[in-house]
Order: C-alpha cells, then structure tokens, then sequence
C-alpha cells in the first residue's frame, strides 16, 4: 500500500465548531508527518498525491527527512484522513469541514465569494446559475466528499449515538 496518505489532523474539540485545526502530511520516505501551514499549500500536495507524487521533507524548505517529526499521530487529536482526488477550491470559494458534536462524521460545505453556504452540488449548481458573474467555475470542482474519523483517536468521553444497529441490545453505560 502506498504510504503516501494525506492526513489532516483536527485539534481537540473545544466549545463551538469543530473545525480542522491542523494539517499533517506524511512524508513517502521517513514516514515522518509534517505540519503544512495552511489550506491552500494542502490542496496543492492533495493533487500531487493523487497524481502519484509522494510528499517528502524536503518539499518543506529547510526540512529534511533527518529532523524529527513534526506531530505523531497520537490520541491527543483527534485525526481525520483525507480521501484523495478532491478538486482544488475554485478561486473565491472557502471550503469548510466541520465535525459532527458525536465525532461520528464530517460534513462539507463551500462558503461562496457572497458568503453563501452552499452544502450539496444541487445548490452549487443553483448558486452558480443564480450568480452569472462568476465565470469560469464548474460543479465539478466542488466535492463533498469528507475524511474519514480515524476511530481510535475518538475521545472516549463522547458520547456517541449507537448506531442502528447496535441500538436494540445496548444497555445503558454503567455509572
Ligand atoms: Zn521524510
């Protein structure tokens, strides 16, 4: 398996939305992970990954694979490993992740140059056609796909819906 994987990290959660707090990338070499500083320098390795470029240290100026890493993957985060392919954000655009309260999942949506939330392709769609002066921008480039929560890394204090499956023969916790 390639070793390659894109790895977005989220910090603890605190009061208000969870947010992606960090970035991570793994490096193809020493297997090291590397903070990356922001979104943007994120999409771009995100598309060199996918067109099979491996990330390494030394994409990192003044970093080389002999440094420690930057960040382990630990449970002191809770971590969220991207799915490749996403397209680049459209220019203007903000594409935002946002944790569900019970860390069961992420939810995706885009915050339009009007400051519109758009959170499907339907209403990407609408908005563009609703919105002629942006010119240049296609449905396509928009992606709802969502990272996985890595589930170890869950804190064990949340509380979690039992899924619906599970739901019949839970007990309640013992206290
Ligand atoms: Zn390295």
């Amino acid at each position: 398996m390639a070793n390659t994987g894109y790895i977005d990290t989220l910090k603890k959660p605190q009061t208000g939305t969870n947010t992606i707090g960090l970035y991570a990338v793994q490096c193809g070499e020493c297997f090291k992970r590397r903070l990356i500083s922001n979104e943007e320098e994120c999409e771009v390795i995100r598309r060199n990954l996918s067109l099979l470029e491996p990330f390494t240290c030394n994409k990192k100026p003044d970093v080389s694979c002999a440094d420690p890493a930057d960040i382990e993957k630990d449970a002191t985060r809770t971590w969220v490993i991207d799915k490749p392919n996403i397209p680049r954000t459209p220019v203007g655009f903000k594409r935002k992740l946002v944790l569900r309260r019970d860390f069961s999942k992420l939810d995706a949506h885009y915050v339009t140059p009007t400051g519109k939330k758009v959170r499907s392709s339907t209403e990407v769609a609408k908005y563009l056609e609703e919105n002629p002066k942006i010119k240049g921008v296609s449905v396509t480039e928009f992606s709802f796909t969502v990272p996985k929560v890595v589930e170890e890394t869950i804190p064990k204090d949340i509380e979690r819906k039992p899924s619906a499956k599970k739901a019949k023969d839970s007990k309640p916790a013992d206290t």
